[in-house]
Parts: structure tokens; C-alpha cells; sequence
């Protein structure tokens, strides 16, 4: 079967990633969770002196992109892809509470969103890909063959975030994440370059009241039916 791209956006803690990931491992397909290229350069940012308190140099991390590497390995006990950030595996240092805090406003940086459209858009030359984010749909691949936009009200996805992190025994507080979750998504949506909306030809979902196998099941009947589609207008084409 042909290959296709299919581009995933959406809220934080959505649970986007979940499925995106599952839906690419039953379907030979490649991962990518962008956030992630977007909370490695803010670990490389407060690891090299680029806030001070609440101000951001932005000129030292734009001299700097240049000697930021992020690369994605398939780990083999999780059977998921960990990030990487010039070499060294970051992939749970890039989900603290510090990251996610200081995350969104690297995100909106002009520079650094040009750096990392650049780097996602080759890693899906070659289609076959599920990349998940928030501007995957409108900015990294306008053409995808599938795309869905996921929403749930902010005080579930606080929830989710929360009990994922109590799960893996850090410390949280419930207040601070809907906090930041509230943040993140104003800032996400009011920014200048390639702001989250939902792509005009983009599935929506709302899965405020889905388990996550609901969820995952949803998603690969929709992969399923465009498969479909994109074969039957092919083969009208050829007729
Ligand atoms: O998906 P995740 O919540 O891990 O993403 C972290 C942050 O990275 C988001 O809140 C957003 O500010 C930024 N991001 C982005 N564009 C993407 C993916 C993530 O701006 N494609």
C-alpha cells in the first residue's frame, strides 16, 4: 500500500502522542513527536545560561542553534523512540515541569521553529510518517493525506498530566499543571509564527470522555478509510 503522511495537532496532554505512537508501530510507519525537538532545545536553553530568571536571551540561543543536534533511537525496552540532544538521551530530563514551563516561549521564536520545521519536513521526505504536534497539519505538512486535530477540556488533560507524572513518582501539583496547561495553550494559539488551529481539512477530536483504546481505535479507522478513499479515487483516475 502507498505510503501517506499523517499529521497530528492538537492541545497539550492530549494524549496525542499515545496514539500517534501506537498508530505508527502497527503500521510500520515512522514516529516523531515534535514537542519534543521543541523541549530539547529548552533543556539545551537552561542548560547553557540562556534564561535569566524570567527573561530569555534570545540572541545567545540563535547564535547557538547551529551546535544543537536532536536526533530521535528507537528505545528497545519501551519499543518507543527516545530524543536525543547532541548525542546524550534526554528524553526524561525533557519532561519536567522546569521544561514545560519555560517550553512555549522557546516555541514561539522565529528562528527556532524555522530550525525545526527544516528538520521534520526531511524526516518526512520520504511519507510513512506520524508526526504529532502543533503545526504539523498547517506549516510542516500542509499536503497531508490525514490529518486530525485532538481536543479535551483543560482540566482532564491536567488530570491525565498529573497522574502520569505521579505515576513515575514525581512530585506535582494539580493547581500548577492546569496552570501551565492553561498557559501553554494561549500561548500556543496567540503566537506570531504558525499558531495551533485546526488545519480547514483537518478530523476533529474531542476525547474528553475516550479511554485510550477507544481513542487508538478511532485513529485507525481513520487511517483505515483514507487508505480507502486515496485507492478508490486512484483507481478512477486509471479508468
Ligand atoms: O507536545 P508537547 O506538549 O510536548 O509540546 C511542548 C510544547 O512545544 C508545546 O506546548 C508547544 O509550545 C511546542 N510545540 C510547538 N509546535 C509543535 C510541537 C510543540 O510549538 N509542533
Amino acid at each position: 500500500m502507498k505510503k501517506i503522511t499523517i499529521a497530528i495537532d492538537g492541545f497539550s496532554s492530549c494524549g496525542k502522542s499515545t496514539m500517534a505512537k501506537d498508530l505508527a508501530h502497527d503500521i510500520g510507519y515512522i514516529y516523531i513527536d515534535s514537542g519534543a525537538m521543541y523541549r530539547a532545545v529548552t533543556l539545551y536553553a537552561l542548560e547553557h545560561g540562556i534564561f535569566k530568571g524570567e527573561d530569555m536571551d534570545a540572541e545567545k540561543l540563535r547564535e547557538e542553534m547551529d551546535d544543537i543536534r536532536i536526533s530521535f533511537r528507537l528505545n528497545p525496552e519501551t519499543g518507543r523512540p527516545d530524543t536525543y540532544l547532541n548525542g546524550v538521551n534526554v528524553e526524561a530530563r525533557i519532561r519536567s515541569m522546569e521544561v514545560s514551563a519555560r517550553v512555549s516561549p522557546i516555541a514561539t521564536l522565529d528562528f527556532v521553529r524555522k530550525a525545526m520545521v527544516a528538520q521534520q519536513q526531511a524526516m518526512g521526505k520520504d511519507k510513512g510518517i506520524v508526526m504529532d504536534g502543533r503545526d504539523i497539519g498547517t506549516t510542516v505538512f500542509p499536503d497531508a493525506e490525514l490529518k486530525i486535530f485532538v481536543t479535551a477540556s483543560p482540566e482532564i488533560r491536567a488530570k491525565r498530566r498529573y497522574d502520569e507524572l505521579k505515576a513515575k513518582g514525581e512530585d506535582a501539583s494539580l493547581d500548577e499543571i492546569l496552570d501551565n496547561v492553561k498557559q501553554r495553550d494561549y500561548i500556543d494559539q496567540h503566537r506570531a509564527t504558525s499558531p495551533l488551529r485546526q488545519a480547514p481539512d483537518a478530523i476533529l477530536l474531542d476525547n474528553s470522555h475516550l479511554t485510550i483504546a477507544q481513542q487508538k481505535k478511532w485513529l485507525k479507522e481513520q487511517y483505515l478509510r483514507t487508505c480507502e478513499r486515496l485507492a478508490a479515487s486512484a483507481q478512477e483516475e486509471t479508468a
